[in-house]
């Protein structure tokens, strides 16, 4: 018999729902809180950067959500997407374990960040806006969104990080093409971005500097509306097309997950992919282990605390609840500049604070090396941010080797890394530093959070 390798939907089989897991986790997470007043948020105090059909998705509890039809007409660009058994990776690794990828990276901006972009961008056509602003950390964020805003007549500023600035050039040609303008972060252009250079002239920026800049503009400028590529509830919603997608094709492949693994940032792709699968876990008993990986410089969910902070750094976001290493934090500069973020979203930080998710870290070379071993296997060169699932991914399959158990793992391969080959040249060089936060670091840093709430 010969073997399947991709399992594939036709295009009438995709999903036409988002999944809600706010109607299933046992504990909501706790409610925003305004910046100023320390009182929940309402609707309206977000209504000047988002469209109100975000922000609506933001609190719904509704199981199910319509996907719109123009955002499935789009989606069809690259959707419905591959699930893969990595044959060739099992065999490298000669584990008993079965594993599958979810290939999100045939996108056209080349990683999962387009599914949340184009809705995104969809409901602020809707309501008539005409200028968006955001920010990005490796630029994969930013050309996903100019990709979409480009298809709606919108005009994308990008604020990006600027250490990504200078070392991923190509990503900021590909926002330029998608008709986008590109700024690097800190700018002169916001009161944020100067205050930041007042006291640092030389800041490689963060993903919380350069959020606080979008939000600052979008924020002064009653035409302009601000999106966000990651944490919110909105953007996981809109991600877990990949995990719905996963099901019907793992149930194709007559398999079902044991583990699932996606790498974290802020937490869009580890949610779009296992949420579906917490799902069952939550309705039917299923007992699917749920694991974020992150990396070792920047470890809010195994090292960071619960607590209320800022989305970004300034202080101009509601406070969220969140793990976090405080909002000050400025992670070591990493080649995975997507997760240099120094939280995560709400509905992942209550599912961790009440163990229903894992979280592990893992250091830059293992990341390098787990690409390195996966593009030599199974063809696909990973993205820095994917190659730290990856990293756990053969982890789980040498222990079950050393078990002798034949387990099904399955991982979100968020995007491709066709952008980041300087950083695999550093690797080969031996040149990557293998940074690793101190305990005294992260208690500095989280020391603020005591006085925000
Ligand atoms: C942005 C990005 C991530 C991290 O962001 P999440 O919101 O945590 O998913 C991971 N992988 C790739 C390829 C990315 O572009």
């Amino acid at each position: 018999m010969t073997k399947t390798r991709r399992f594939n939907l036709t295009e009438s089989q995709m999903p036409r729902q988002w999944y809600n897991i706010m109607a299933d986790m046992p504990n909501k997470p706790l409610p925003p809180l305004h910046p100023g007043t320390k009182q929940p948020i309402g609707p309206e105090d977000l209504a000047a950067i988002f469209p109100m059909e975000l922000i609506k998705q933001e609190v719904a509890t509704d199981r199910y959500i319509d996907i719109p039809e123009e955002v499935l007409e789009i989606y069809k660009i690259w959707r419905p997407t591959p699930l893969v058994r990595a044959y060739n990776l099992e065999k490298y690794l000669d584990t008993p374990a079965k594993i599958y990828y979810k290939n999100e990276s045939v996108s056209p901006a080349g990683s999962h960040k387009p599914n949340t972009a184009v809705p995104q961008a969809y409901y602020n056509y809707k309501a008539g806006v005409k200028k968006m602003t955001t920010e990005t950390g490796a630029g994969q964020w930013g050309s996903a969104l100019a990709f979409a805003t480009q298809h709606f007549n919108i005009d994308l500023k990008v604020f990006m990080v600027k250490i990504s600035y200078n070392q991923k050039p190509y990503r900021k040609s590909m926002m330029n093409l998608w008709g986008a303008e590109v700024v690097p972060s800190p700018s002169n252009l916001t009161d944020s971005g100067r205050a930041i250079l007042a006291k640092s002239p030389d800041s490689p920026g963060s993903l919380g500097i350069a959020i606080s800049e979008a939000v600052e503009m979008a924020a002064k400028d009653p035409g302009t509306n601000y999106s966000l590529g990651s944490v919110l509830n909105h953007v996981l919603l809109h991600q877990t097309i990949i995990g719905l997608e996963a099901l019907k094709q793992m149930e194709m492949a007559d398999a079902y997950p044991d583990v699932v693994f996606g790498c974290f940032g802020g937490g869009s792709n580890f949610g779009g992919i296992s949420f579906p699968f917490l799902g069952e876990n939550f309705r039917n008993g299923n007992k699917t282990r749920v694991v974020a990986v992150e990396p070792a410089s920047c470890p809010k969910l195994t090292r960071g605390q619960f607590h209320y902070d800022f989305g970004d750094t300034v202080g101009l976001t509601p406070l969220l609840p969140m793990y976090t290493l405080g909002h000050n934090f400025v992670p070591a500069s990493i080649h995975a500049g997507g997760l240099r973020y120094h939280g995560a979203g709400a509905i992942v930080s209550q599912l961790l604070k009440d163990n229903l998710i894992e979280a592990m870290s893992v250091k830059q070379n293992e990341t390098f090396k787990a690409g390195m071993i996966f593009a030599k296997t199974e063809g696909i060169i990973p993205a820095p941010e994917t190659s730290h699932a990856i990293a756990a991914v053969i982890r789980e399959a040498e222990q079950a080797k050393k078990e002798g158990k034949a387990k099904t793992i399955l991982f979100n391969f968020s995007g491709h890394g066709i952008i980041d080959l300087a950083a695999y040249d550093k690797y080969f060089e031996g040149k990557l530093e293998d940074h690793e936060v101190t305990d005294a670091e992260i208690a500095e840093s989280v020391k603020e959070l005591q006085q925000l709430v």
